[in-house]
């Protein structure tokens, strides 16, 4: 990746544009790193994808289950469930 030198509200627009458009593994690694370099907590956008091997879910990929107080979201490329806790 070029070296880049983006304000906050740049990269939280990137992120934004990012994730709308399908994302592939790369690409959210890439992002995961240019939010993490500037403490940009991606939030909402974390549960988007797996954790582990980054893939970014869709229909086919993933399934989604509901345990106990957890959204658990297991991904089908890598195998990882992915666990987040539900909002009460
Ligand atoms: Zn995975």
């Amino acid at each position: 990746m070029k070296k880049q030198n983006l304000s906050r509200e740049e990269i939280q627009e990137k992120i934004k544009d990012v994730f709308s458009n399908f994302p592939n593994e790369k690409e959210i690694k890439n992002i995961k790193k240019l939010a993490m370099s500037k403490n940009i907590k991606l939030g909402d956008y974390k549960k988007k994808f797996c954790k582990k091997c980054c893939s970014f879910f869709n229909a086919v990929n993933s399934e989604i289950r509901i345990k106990k107080g957890f959204r658990v979201i297991q991904c089908k490329e890598c195998g990882y469930r992915n666990r987040y806790k539900l909002k009460e």
